[in-house]
This record gives C-alpha cells, structure tokens and sequence, in this order.
C-alpha cells in the first residue's frame, strides 16, 4: 500500500500529515497527488469524507516549497474557488494545517466578510486564494488582484457551483487565468453543464472517479417517521433526546423554518444555532465554529451547509423536512457517518412529503425504514432565564444585556451556569404537551 513518504512529497508536509495523524493516502489521494505533481490537469468525480481537500492542497503546497519566490503585490500562485464561504473557510483551515510547517501565505477571500483587510491581505501577494466566485471577482475588478500569474487553479464542488448559478462568474475568473496553468475541477456529480466546462478548461485531464470504499451512505442508520407536520417539532425533540445523541445536524427547506426550530429547541434546552444564507457572514462563522468546538450541539442548516462541511463526529442528522431535490438528501445524510464511523439520519415526513420520499428512495436505489415515532422523551419547555441561547443577535440589534461570554456558558455535556447538567439531559421532568406543539 502506497504510504505518504512514496509519493515523494517535501519533509515539511510529511511532518504535518503525520502531526494530523494520516498514516495512509485515502485512494483519491494516491491517485490524484502523483498526478498533480506531474503537472497534470485532473477531473476528479469525488464526494466529501473521500479525503479529496488534501489531494488538491498537498501538492499545492510541495509546488510552493520548491518555489520559495514570494508572490508579487496583487497576485497569487495557486487559486481555490469553492462554492460557499464555510467550505473556503474551512478549506483554508486545511491549508494551514498540512503548511503548517511549510507556512504558506493563504487568503480566505468571501462575500459577507470585510473587503479591507482582504484588500490588506492581498496586496502583499499570496501564495494560495481560496475564494467564492462573486468576491473574487470584485477584487479583480478593483484591481485588488491579478490573476495572470496563477498558474494552479482548482474549482471543488463544481456541480453546487453550477447549482447556485457561479457558471458565469467561473468563466470570467478563468478568462483572467493565464493559459499556461494547471487546472483541478472536482465534482461530487458530473452534470453536462460542468463536464462541459471541463472540456472547455481542462487540458487532457486525468479522470479519477473516486466510490468510496464503503459508501458513506452505507454506513449511516437511514430511517423516516411518517407524521403530521405539526407533530413535526415535537418528534423532533423526543429524537434529539435520546442519550447516543452527540452531535446533530437537523436540516429544513427555508431560513426562516431554520430559525423557528432552532428557537424552538433553545426552549428545550438544547444549546442549539442556526446557519443559513440570511445570517450575516459572522454570524455563521460563529454557529459554525460553536458546532465544531461542540458549544452548540445542534445546528440547524438549510442546504447551504449540506455540502463540504466537514464537522467530526455528527452523530445524527435530522431532516426536518425533505429536501425539494433528492440529491440534497445524500448530501445532507452525508454530513454524518464521516472518516469511517457511523451515524444516523432519520426523516420526519408528513403527508405532502411521500412524493419526494420516493424520489429519494429511487435516487438511493433503496426503500428507507419507517419507524414509530421516537418515544416521548419527557422534555419540557426550560424557563427562559436557564435557557443557553447562544444565537446572539448581531450588534446593531443587541439588548444592552449582560451576558457571560460565550466560552464560560456551558460547553457541550458541561455544567450551566446554573451548576446543573444541561437541560437536554434533564428526562426526569413531565412533558407539557401544550408546550411540545408550539
Ligand atoms: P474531505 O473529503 O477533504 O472533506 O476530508 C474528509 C476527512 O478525512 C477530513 O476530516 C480529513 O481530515 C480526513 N482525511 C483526509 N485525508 C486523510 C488521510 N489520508 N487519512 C486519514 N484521514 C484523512
């Protein structure tokens, strides 16, 4: 079995991938590494959870260490567009963490975020942009940054760019792109329109298609309880309390349905945050980071947070309500069951729902267990005063209240404030059925 030493990738990197405890290259990246250290143009068809982020960024970074030049004021040497502001965030994680020895200069360069101290950042010169399309492109339109000198160009998630309609802004970013590059196009799907692109961008691209050994979708406890939709909140409550739950991920079609559950679970107790495209950049990042350091154990998505997202150790996914598209739903089962382990996704579908159930079903090419509702957990509403809201209104809406900071309220299985265990562990309290319906 090809180990990472084999591939002949600079000590520095070597020593990160071992500090992250990587012994063995996943499949896409032995395929795709030698590859790209040969120069070549690659296609990859490949899901999250395959490893693919470090098959792209190694061997960006064992180019950057044989070419120690600084980048020029303005430029950048490799660019990485990705379709949403989590995944080039949480990709920019990634390259400091395998460059870590390395130290690569890298700019996360995303909508919703400040524009001067991305200027700021890019006036230097940086070795590695990772970017969403739309910004980018206002900062080459500033003349923030040239991309005429970028000779290692990846697009990830290529099928949710076309998705979220960033085929234009993707052809005007490559027009700006020196022809002489090497170029990656990943893509959980290949849709004609993106292989299309990649004909047009690629030049006699390596393909490599990567299944997963196991599917993730194998190992994930797939089940659906068929209710009505106002019982929807309460069985959801009952699911989120039982004791295996960690870590969840509840998912529903609308932002605005987003923030009612999440509110709806903070009266529950759960410490819970909402992400979706109305909340302001930071506020995302702040749920986001909240979920990962486990300050929030239930984070409640539309399916802008269904792709990419790499968070450890979700133990359960909850679609709230099914998505319009069933692909969404692999997508979105797909946060749980990562890096090997496994997980459970259950589906909460009323009557209206049963049409996009089998759509589902005929995608995965497989029926999905119908359970019983989960057993009455016993939870009821928690007294506003002992509730962990975390989901702090943006400062221009802030009450002028005095609150703990955030790191000294209870941090995942702590204590609250109120030296009691957290309220979602709290069985032994009769449910309120009125409460429960709201
Ligand atoms: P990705 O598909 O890039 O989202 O990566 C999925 C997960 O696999 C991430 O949590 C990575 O840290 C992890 N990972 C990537 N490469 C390896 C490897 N060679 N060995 C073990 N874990 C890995």
């Amino acid at each position: 079995m090809t180990d990472f030493t084999s591939l002949g990738l600079a000590e520095p990197i070597l020593r990160a991938i071992s500090d992250e405890g990587y012994t063995t290259p996943t499949p896409i990246q032995a395929k795709v590494i030698p590859s790209m250290m040969d120069g070549s143009d690659i296609l990859g068809i490949a899901q999250t959870g395959t490893g693919k982020t470090a098959a792209f960024v190694l061997p960006i970074l064992h180019a950057l260490c044989g070419d120690p030049m600084p980048a020029k004021h303005r430029t950048c040497k490799a660019l990485i567009l990705a379709p949403t502001r989590e995944l080039a965030a949480q990709i920019g994680d990634n390259i400091r963490a395998y460059g870590k020895h390395s130290r690569p200069s890298v700019a996360v360069i995303v909508g919703g975020a400040k524009i001067p101290p991305q200027i700021k950042a890019l006036a230097k010169g940086v070795d590695i942009v990772v970017a969403t399309p739309g910004r980018l492109l206002d900062h080459v339109a500033s003349k923030n940054l040239r991309l005429d000198t970028t000779t290692k160009v990846v697009l990830d998630e290529a099928d949710q760019m076309f998705d979220l309609g960033f085929m234009p802004q993707i052809k005007r970013i490559m027009g700006y792109l020196p022809k002489k590059r090497q170029t990656m196009l990943l893509s959980a799907t290949m849709p004609k329109q993106v292989r299309a692109l990649a004909q047009v961008f690629l030049h006699n691209p390596i393909e490599v298609t990567v299944t997963p050994n196991s599917k993730p979708i194998d190992r994930i406890d797939q089940k659906v309880v068929m209710l009505k939709t106002a019982d929807k909140r309460a069985a959801l409550v009952d699911y989120l309390a039982t004791p295996d739950m960690e870590r969840a991920i509840v998912f529903t079609r609308t932002k605005r349905g987003a923030d009612k559950v999440c509110k709806h679970l903070e009266m529950y107790g759960f410490a819970s945050a909402a992400i979706h495209g109305n909340k302001s950049q930071n506020q995302r990042v702040r749920s986001l980071d909240a979920f990962r350091k486990g300050k929030v154990n239930v984070l409640v998505a539309t399916d802008i947070a269904a792709r990419g997202i790499d968070v450890d150790d979700v133990s359960h996914v909850v679609n709230f309500e099914l998505p319009n598209v069933a692909e969404a739903y692999v997508h979105r089962v797909g946060r749980t069951a990562r890096a090997g382990k496994s997980g459970q996704a259950i589906a909460l579908c009323d009557g209206a729902e049963r049409g996009l159930l089998r759509d589902i079903e005929r995608l995965i090419k497989r029926k999905i267990d119908v359970v019983d509702r989960p057993a009455d957990s016993g939870l009821k509403v928690v007294p506003e005063e002992e509730r962990q809201v975390l989901q702090q209104p943006e400062p221009a809406q802030r009450k002028p209240r005095r609150r703990k900071p955030v790191g000294k309220r209870n941090e995942g299985g702590g204590k609250n404030s109120s030296g009691r265990p957290p309220q979602r562990n709290r069985r032994n309290r009769k449910p309120s059925a009125k409460a429960k319906a709201a």
